[in-house]
């Protein structure tokens, strides 16, 4: 893609109700546009980083036998006033209704369409376990709708559903879905923490917020910084090996300010690991058994042959959440730099339009189609503008890797820069092979 064509609004004029770094960046960069209080439009740059959140999030989700599908984004009343959400909910929920008087609503979460799904289409213990999800968007009329993409009231979501038997083989599911949030995040290049959350009468420790550290974050974060050293290679999808990782990850002190105790901390944790932030929740798991397979008759036959409500845990992560939290995690000190698995593009070639315009845009448009060949999603920058402001502007969009063809490169030597270090003179194999993809 060439600069020049991309629809990439960029501006300078940043509203004063964004307050946080991602959501001036993200206007700044013509990533997103507010439509209404709290609803977006997302522009090419911002939709790409999303997109590419979403097929991790997918992956890893596949990974661990979640099944893929699509519910709507409108329901109808008549199953939320089955599980008894509908007035309950209060007014986070969009209510609407259709031409023929019927209530229907803008869906927050999918607890009660998935159940109404399985009940209708599994009978049998034979068939279970079963995981599914989707990734769509979710309408949650928030009363403070702010921080841009990250209290939105129209926001895109993955949730998956697990049905099981028992409470033991549910908990079989709930720590493979762990598994799998551990490895998506990780994936994305973000540390987040699981962190044990409450769970209500139901009890037990069959809920986890993950949460990412960064200093405009909601929730205030006291942790052992070991939990970043537990080395993700060793877990395995087995129920022994995915009983260790639970483990383990159980074993390091990581608790909000709801459970935070100062002398806990001082007992559990050395000084020098003392980790004391603030983090932002992108995602969260729950068992909650047969909360709504009850009401709503979610029934299957056991082995007896007795009609037992089938087992329930629930999954989300935040995908539109997570665009603007890998910012606020990787924007530091006037520069933003995209992890590589999630960058809008995987490297620019920034192109001097001075004196040489013609010689260097030929030698650009040349390592551009080389780089396109091996796959690479390169970024050509051909804007009239002067190399300064081309360095600022690209300070924010962040892509990682920058090909410079200015007053350095000099026939086979080319200047390439990773941001936040020097750059270095290569020759071209050398760029292919820093840039190729793991
Ligand atoms: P929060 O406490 O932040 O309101 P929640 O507990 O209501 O979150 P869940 O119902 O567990 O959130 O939703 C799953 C995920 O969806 C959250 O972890 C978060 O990443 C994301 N999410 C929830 N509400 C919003 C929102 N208003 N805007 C953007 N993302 C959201
Ligand atoms: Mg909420």
């Amino acid at each position: 893609m060439y600069l020049s064509k991309l629809f990439i609004p960029i501006t300078k004029d940043v509203p004063s109700e964004a307050k946080i770094k991602s959501h001036q960046l993200m206007i700044r960069t013509g990533m997103i546009k507010q439509s209404s209080a709290g609803i977006y439009s997302w522009l090419p740059l911002g939709f790409k980083v999303m997109k590419k959140i979403e097929q991790i999030v997918r992956e890893e989700q596949n990974l661990i036998g979640a099944q893929e599908m699509l519910m709507p984004t409108i329901q109808s009343s008549e199953i939320w006033k089955e599980s008894g959400r509908y007035d309950d909910y209060g007014e986070e929920m969009l209510r609407i209704k259709d031409r023929q008087g019927r209530e229907m609503l803008y869906g927050p979460t999918n607890e009660e369409l998935i159940t109404d799904i399985f009940r209708s289409s599994l009978k049998s213990y034979k068939s279970l376990p079963q995981i599914l999800y989707h990734i769509q968007w979710k309408f949650r009329d928030e009363m403070r709708p702010r921080f841009g993409v990250m209290r939105c009231r129209e926001f895109f979501m993955k949730d998956a559903y697990s049905f099981d038997l028992s409470d033991a083989e549910a908990k079989k599911s709930y720590n493979k879905m762990f598994y799998s949030y551990i490895r998506t995040f990780n994936r994305l290049g973000l540390k987040a923490i699981p962190m044990a959350a409450d769970t209500g009468p139901i009890g037990g420790d069959l809920s986890h917020e993950f949460i990412i550290l960064a200093e405009t974050g909601e929730s205030q974060i006291f942790a052992d910084k070991q939990i970043f050293e537990i080395d993700l290679n060793q877990y395995e999808l087995t129920e022994q090996s995915l009983n260790k990782m639970r483990r383990d990850f159980s074993s390091i002190y990581a608790v909000t300010d709801e459970k935070f105790k100062e002398e806990d901390f001082a007992k559990n944790v050395k000084k020098e690991n003392q980790i004391r932030t603030k983090g932002i929740e992108v995602g969260h798991i729950f068992y909650f058994g047969d909360k709504y397979s009850k009401p709503l008759n979610g029934l299957i036959d056991s082995h007896g042959g007795k009609k037992v409500a089938v087992k329930m845990g629930s999954y989300g992560i935040g995908v539109s959440r997570l665009v603007g939290a890998a910012i606020e995690a990787n924007y530091k000190n006037d520069v933003m730099k995209w992890p590589k698995s999630i960058s809008p593009f995987d490297v620019v070639i920034i192109t001097s339009m001075g004196k040489n315009s013609n010689e260097n845009l030929k030698k650009a448009e040349k390592i551009y189609k080389e780089l396109k060949k091996q796959n690479i999603d390169v970024l050509l920058d051909d804007v009239d503008e002067n190399m300064s402001n081309k360095f600022k502007k690209h300070d924010l969009i962040g892509i990682p890797y920058q090909v410079i063809l200015g007053s350095k490169s000099d026939g086979d030597k080319i200047e390439f820069k990773e941001l936040n270090f020097e750059s270095e003179m290569l020759n071209l194999e050398s760029i292919k092979s820093k840039l190729k993809k793991d």
